[in-house]
């Protein structure tokens, strides 16, 4: 039997290899995953020009994915470092890559990507339609953003973020509902001055069943865009975050009519307290429909520590319904992230959706948790930094600061008064000698 997308095949009771495959990492009955897939509370992005895929399910039910955002800017346009990036991300264990790339030719690093990485491929279109053309923003129709997004499907993209939730209604939601932050999505903000300059609604809206064509055929998940994600804490869960929202539920009810996958991104700054409301409202509105957040960065005074603020946000959401985590670098509201910054990012969120699935009962989530106490217990330290989510790290701090020889199975925090140490020998019937 033909499928067009996982969606269709899970409708049609088709096994598609990606969903076998998904089904055996998230140790999940094949015939659960088709039900979630097919009512697309799991979304499997998986163009069928990404050959090299090593496919992922996204949604509540299964381990929280995170995403690594990178890409050359005109400030920092060396592809060669992006590369890296990507190598590191993978090595890292990331399941997904968005190549938000803003300057140069694009589409060979694109194209290399779907060529090469088995992590899923997101893009956004927007930013590459003033690139591609080399014309400026207001020149551009909405059929050059459409080709665009079928030149990005024909590339073996797995998701497009696509900002179709702002309307014309918005720009007048935004000057009479006055936000402190306005507008901070890159995406939305182009769309939105696209709008403001020629007077025309948003293309990515008003040609949606075009756009849902081409996803449908190529098999690309839209990722709804959140262009009035709050971009502070003043301005969580208000009017235009919430009035965007019910329209990306519209959206979402109008793709599945499709069968095309779809995510729903979301926040932002949002304080810890409105977090899981958040979520809750997304599920209901959305239909339970995979929720892919940006942060939430639960604080806005920490620039250089934004991997920390938003692995806050993103722990909360995580354990309340959001599926997708895109990470934050030290590097967020201040500059392009170097490789450094990307490794401290993936290690932020990783731990953020590692201690969420903990506590969502994730099977087999705590595994590894269980092995490193058994491994403190014994003081084994090889076993230790096998289980860790940073080995390198970890064994770096050790070694720098060794214990002396006559306790060197503790470690320089305690020595002789290792609580560990002590309560063995003690359990044993062993003496306890610490002077
Ligand atoms: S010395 Fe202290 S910190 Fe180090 S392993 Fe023993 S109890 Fe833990």
């Amino acid at each position: 039997m033909e499928y067009t997308t996982q969606m269709d095949a899970a409708r049609k009771g088709i096994v598609t290899k990606e969903i076998e495959t998904v089904a055996k990492k998230e140790k999940m009955e094949l015939s659960k995953l088709m039900q979630l897939v097919a009512e697309g509370k799991v979304a499997i992005p998986a163009n069928k020009n990404h050959k090299c895929l090593n496919p992922e399910g996204v949604g509540s039910a299964l381990r929280t994915k995170i995403n690594v955002n990178l890409g050359v800017s005109r400030d920092c346009k060396d592809y060669n470092v992006e590369m890296q990036k990507v190598l590191k991300a993978v090595d890292m264990g990331a399941e997904a890559i968005m190549d938000l790339s803003s300057h140069g030719n694009t589409q060979p690093f694109r194209q290399k990507l779907t060529q090469e990485c088995p992590a899923m491929i997101g893009t956004v279109p927007v930013y590459d339609s003033v690139i591609h053309y080399q014309r400026d923003l207001a020149t551009l129709t909405a059929k050059d953003f459409i080709d665009v997004v079928r030149l990005h499907a024909e590339d073996g993209v797995d998701f497009v973020t696509l900002h179709c939730g702002i309307t014309r209604k918005t720009i007048d939601q935004i000057r009479t509902h006055k936000r402190k932050m306005n507008i901070v999505s890159r995406g939305g903000s182009l769309v939105f001055a696209w709008m403001s300059m020629t007077g025309n609604e948003n293309p990515f809206y008003e040609y949606y069943d075009e756009i849902l064509d081409i996803c449908e055929k190529y098999d690309v998940t839209v990722s709804l865009g959140d262009a009035c994600r709050p971009g502070c804490l003043a301005d969580a869960t208000d009017v235009c975050q919430i009035e965007e929202l019910v329209r990306l539920g519209e959206l979402t009810k109008r793709a599945w009519e499709h069968n095309v996958q779809v995510m729903v991104e979301g926040p932002g700054h949002v304080p810890m307290d409105q977090i899981a409301a958040n979520m809750k409202v997304q599920q209901t509105i959305c239909m339970g429909a995979p929720f892919y957040v940006l942060g939430p960065l639960v604080t806005d005074i920490a620039p250089g520590y934004d991997h920390i603020t938003s692995a806050i946000g993103g722990a909360i959401a995580a354990m309340n319904g959001a599926s997708f985590l895109c990470y934050v670098t030290p590097a967020e509201h201040l500059a392009l992230p170097n490789v450094d910054d990307v490794k401290q990012g993936i290690i932020a969120s990783k731990i953020a959706a590692h201690a969420a699935d903990i506590a969502k009962g994730i099977p087999g989530a705590r595994d590894i948790d269980d092995k490193m106490a058994d491994a403190r217990r014994k003081l084994d330290w090889e076993k230790q930094f096998e289980c860790a989510i940073d080995p390198k790290t970890a064994r770096a701090i050790r070694d720098s600061r060794a214990p002396e020889q006559d306790h060197s199975d503790t470690c320089s925090m305690c020595g002789k008064f290792c609580a560990v140490r002590s309560m063995n020998k003690a359990l044993s019937g062993e003496i306890i000698d610490i002077l």
